[in-house]
C-alpha cells in the first residue's frame, strides 16, 4: 500500500518567520539538492515545528487571498502551488515518526496535533477569498483555455475546494469544519488502537511448540523474544509478516486458532482500544459532511473524481468477479478437505487451517515447496533486479550513496542515488527501510520526501520503500517468501512511479486512488520475466540460478488459490463500498459485516482480509474509504497491459512498448486523465476480460 502525503508544496520567499526557527523547518542542505536532517529529528521538536510550518503556510496563503490584483493563474494558481514548503518538510519528518519510528511518546503528540492540522486544512479549504479568486481562473479559462497541464491543475484545485466545502454558506462551513476536526482526532484513535492490539497480543512458543517452522523463522522469533524479555521462548508476533508463515507451516492447531484469533480481532475486543463505536461515529460524520454539499452518501462524494467516477461501476466491475472468486474458494477447500483426509487429520477446514492446507495441497499438486523457492529470493538480489528492470524500462541506474553521506533516521536504512544511464543526469535518491521493528506500521508502502517539478527550477525525487522483512540473526542472509518479493516489486513500482514524473506543477503529482496502484501491480509482472530469473533468482548458498522446472512450478501455481485471494480481497473491498451506502443512523458495525457477508455467501473458511474493526485503508483516514475496491481496478488495467507486453515482440523487455509505457502511464502523473493516458498506451479502453483470464476464472 502507498502513503501519499499529498499537500501543496512550496517555497516562501516573503514572509520570515518571527519565532525562533525550529530546526525541523529548515531548507534542506547537503548533496543532491538537499536531503532530510534526519540526523537533527527529535519527537520533541515536531509539535512545535509544525506548528510554525502551519502558520507560514497560512500566512503565505492569506497573502495570495488578500491580493488586490485581478486573480490569474500566475497571482493565484501558481502562487498557492509555491506556497507551504516548509510545512511539506516538516511533513517528511512527521510521517516518518508517525510510520517508521512511533512511540508512545509520539503518538500523544499525534493526537494533539491531529486536530490542529485539520482545523489548518479548513482554513485554507474554506477561505472564501481564497475559492473566490480560485473560481474566478477557473471560470475564465473555460472561456480562454490555459496549456493543457495548467488548466488540469486549476481543475483540479476548483473541484477538491468544491469538495471541501468551498462553496458552503458561513454557517455550513463551520459545521464542516468541526465535522473534519472530530473526525481526524478518530482517524488518529482508530489506527493507534490497531497497533496498539499488535503490539499486546504476542504469542509466545515452548521449543514442544516449534512444529513445521522454518529453521530461520524459529531463529528470528526466539531473538524477538529476547527482545521482549522472554528469553528461551519464540515470539509470534501480532502483525501480518508474523502471523501470515506462521498459519502457513505451524502444525500445532491449537496455537493456529490463537494466532489466527488474535490477528483478525485486532481492535474487536470489546475493551478500550475497540474501534466498532469509533467506526460508527466516522460513517455518520462522513455521511452528514457530504449531505452539505448536497451528496446523498460518501461514495458519491468521493468517487466522482476517481477513474470509476461512481459507486455503480465500482460495484459492477467487484460484482463481475465475486461469483467466480467464492466458486473457486468451494473448489480450494474441496481439495484441501480430500487431503486433510488422506493424512488422517480428522479435522473440518477452518479459517486458521485455510493456509496451512493450501500450502499442503500447493505441494502436492504443483510439488512447489514455499521454503525452496525461498532458497532462491534474496533480499539483496532482490533489491539488484529491481534495479535491472529499472534500467532496461526506465533508463535509471542505482548506485549506493557514501555511508554517512546522506543522513538516515535508523541505522538499517540505506540510500541510492538514481541516475540516467544514458547521460548520467540525476534523478533522484532511494531510501530503503527493509525490516520490521517496534514502532513501524507493519505492511510496505512507498512515499516522498520530495517530488518532482519544473515550475520553479527542476527538482530531484526523494523516494522511499519501506517494507517489514524479519531481520535475519547476524550472518544469515534474507530469504523472503515469493509473496514478499511480488510485494517488494510493488513498491518499487511506486517509487519508480515518483522518480518519472515529468509533471511541472507539484499538485500534478497527486495520485488518483483507483489509478495509482496500477503502475506498481504492472512492475509486479516483471519479477517472473526470464532475464530477472536467470540473473538474480540464484541459491543462496549454491549461486546457481533457480532451475528451469521449479520456475515453471511458480508459473503454473500463480493461479493457485486465487480464491483465497481474491476473495479474502473483495469481501474487503465489498464492505467498504456497502457500510458507506448503508444508513449509518444506529448502525451496528459487528452485525453489519456479518450480516452483508451471509447476503453475499462470503465462504465461512476464511475472513476478509482486513476486517472492518482494523480496516485502516478505510478508517485511519480517507484515502482509501469506498476506494479499497481500486485495486481491482487497477488490477484490470495491469491484467490488459501485462498482454499488451505478452503480445510485444520483444516481450517484457520491447523498447517501444516500454518506452510508450513511461511516456504516457508513469510520467505524466495526474497531468492527464488516466483514461485518456491508458488508451494512449493500448490504443483502447482496458477489458474485464483479461483480469479473468489472469486468474484463472
Ligand atoms: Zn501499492
Amino acid at each position: 500500500m502507498i502513503l501519499l502525503i499529498s499537500i501543496l508544496t512550496a517555497c516562501n520567499q516573503n514572509i520570515k518567520s518571527t519565532a525562533s526557527k525550529n530546526v525541523l523547518l529548515n531548507e534542506w542542505e547537503g548533496p543532491y539538492g538537499g536531503v532530510p536532517a534526519f540526523n537533527k529529528m527529535k519527537v520533541e521538536n515536531i509539535k512545535d515545528a509544525m506548528i510554525q510550518g502551519m502558520k507560514l503556510r497560512l500566512d503565505e496563503i492569506e497573502n495570495i487571498a488578500q491580493n488586490k490584483d485581478e486573480p490569474n493563474f500566475e497571482n493565484t494558481i501558481l502562487q498557492m502551488e509555491r506556497s507551504g514548503k516548509e510545512l511539506s518538510r516538516v511533513y517528511s519528518y512527521y510521517g516518518i515518526l508517525s510510520s517508521n519510528l512511533s512511540s508512545p511518546e509520539f503518538r500523544k503528540i499525534q493526537a494533539e496535533l491531529a486536530p490542529l492540522l485539520s482545523e489548518h486544512q479548513s482554513k485554507i479549504n474554506q477561505n472564501e477569498s481564497l475559492f473566490k479568486r480560485i473560481e474566478t481562473v477557473f471560470n475564465n479559462s473555460k472561456d480562454n483555455p490555459l496549456e493543457p497541464d495548467q488548466q488540469r491543475l486549476v481543475e483540479i484545485i476548483y473541484n477538491s475546494f468544491f469538495m471541501s466545502g468551498a462553496s458552503l454558506n458561513q454557517q455550513k462551513k463551520k459545521q464542516y469544519a468541526s465535522i473534519n476536526k472530530r473526525l481526524s482526532e478518530l482517524y488518529i484513535k482508530f489506527s493507534n488502537n490497531i497497533l496498539n492490539d499488535e503490539e499486546s497480543y504476542t504469542t509466545y512458543l515452548t521449543k514442544e511448540e516449534l512444529g513445521g517452522l522454518s529453521e530461520g523463522f524459529i531463529k528470528s522469533a526466539a531473538e524477538i523474544a529476547v527482545k521482549n524479555g522472554e528469553k528461551g521462548k519464540y515470539a509470534i508476533t501480532n502483525t501480518r509478516s508474523s502471523m501470515d508463515p506462521f498459519l502457513t507451516f505451524s502444525t500445532e492447531r491449537e496455537i493456529r486458532k490463537k494466532v489466527w484469533k488474535n490477528y483478525y480481532s485486532r481492535a474487536d475486543n470489546d475493551d478500550e482500544f475497540d474501534n466498532k463505536t469509533i467506526i460508527a461515529e466516522i460513517l455518520k460524520l462522513r455521511k452528514s459532511r457530504v449531505n452539505l454539499l448536497g451528496y446523498d452518501n460518501y461514495a458519491d462524494w468521493r468517487l466522482q473524481d476517481r477513474m470509476a467516477k461512481n459507486p455503480d461501476n465500482a460495484m459492477n466491475l467487484m460484482m463481475s468477479i465475486w461469483p467466480a472468486a467464492i466458486n473457486r474458494v468451494k473448489q480450494e477447500v474441496e481439495d484441501m478437505q480430500k487431503l486433510a483426509n488422506s493424512l488422517g487429520h480428522n479435522i473440518k477446514i477452518e479459517p486458521w487451517d485455510y493456509r496451512f492446507y493450501a500450502e499442503k495441497v500447493r505441494k502436492s499438486k504443483y510439488d512447489l515447496n514455499s521454503e525452496e523457492v525461498k532458497q532462491y529470493l534474496q533480499l539483496n538480489k532482490l533489491t539488484e533486479a529491481m534495479h535491472y528492470v529499472a534500467g532496461r524500462l526506465f533508463d535509471y541506474k542505482f548506485k549506493k550513496v557514501e555511508e554517512g553521506s546522506v543522513p538516515v533516521f535508523h541505522p538499517d536504512v540505506e540510500v541510492w542515488e538514481v541516475s540516467k544511464k544514458s547521460n548520467d543526469e540525476n534523478v533522484g535518491l532511494w531510501y530503503l527501510d527493509p525490516y520490521a521493528r517496534q514502532g513501524k506500521r507493519s505492511g510496505a508502502w512507498a512515499s516522498t520526501f520530495r517530488g518532482h517539478t519544473t515550475f520553479d527550477g527542476k527538482t530531484n525525487v526523494l523516494a522511499t520503500n519501506n517494507s517489514n522483512f524479519i531481520k535475519p540473526a547476524e550472518g544469515e542472509s534474507i530469504l523472503v517468501s515469493w509473496d514478499d518479493a511480488t510485494t517488494f516489486f510493488h513498491e518499487f513500482g511506486h517509487a519508480l512511479h515518483f522518480f518519472s514524473s515529468n509533471v511541472r506543477y507539484p499538485s500534478l503529482n497527486g495520485g488518483v486512488r483507483d489509478y495509482t496502484e496500477f503502475q506498481s501491480q504492472l512492475l509486479e509482472r516483471w519479477l517472473s520475466t526470464d532475464e530477472v530469473i536467470k540473473q538474480f533468482l540464484v541459491h543462496n548458498k549454491t549461486g546457481e540460478p533457480i532451475p528451469d522446472q521449479l520456475v515453471n512450478k511458480i508459473k503454473k501455481a500463480s493461479k493457485f488459490n486465487q480464491g483465497f485471494s481474491t476473495t479474502e480481497y473483495l469481501a474487503s473491498a465489498l464492505i467498504d463500498m456497502k457500510i458507506h451506502l448503508a444508513d449509518p443512523e444506529n448502525i451496528d458495525v459487528a452485525k453489519f459485516e456479518i450480516e452483508t457477508l451471509n447476503q453475499m455467501n462470503m465462504p465461512k473458511e476464511l475472513p476478509m482480509r482486513h476486517r472492518t474493526p482494523h480496516f485502516g485503508h478505510v478508517f485511519s483516514g480517507e484515502g482509501y474509504a469506498t476506494a479499497y475496491y481500486g485495486y481491482m481496478w487497477a488490477d484490470v488495467l495491469t491484467a490488459d497491459a501485462t498482454e499488451a507486453f505478452v503480445e510485444a515482440p520483444d516481450g517484457f523487455y520491447d523498447k517501444e512498448l516500454s518506452d510508450k509505457l513511461v511516456k504516457y502511464l508513469f510520467a505524466p502523473r495526474n497531468a492527464i486523465d488516466p483514461a485518456e493516458a491508458y488508451r494512449l498506451f493500448r490504443g483502447r479502453d482496458a477489458e474485464i476480460s483479461a483480469l479473468k483470464r489472469d486468474r484463472g476464472f
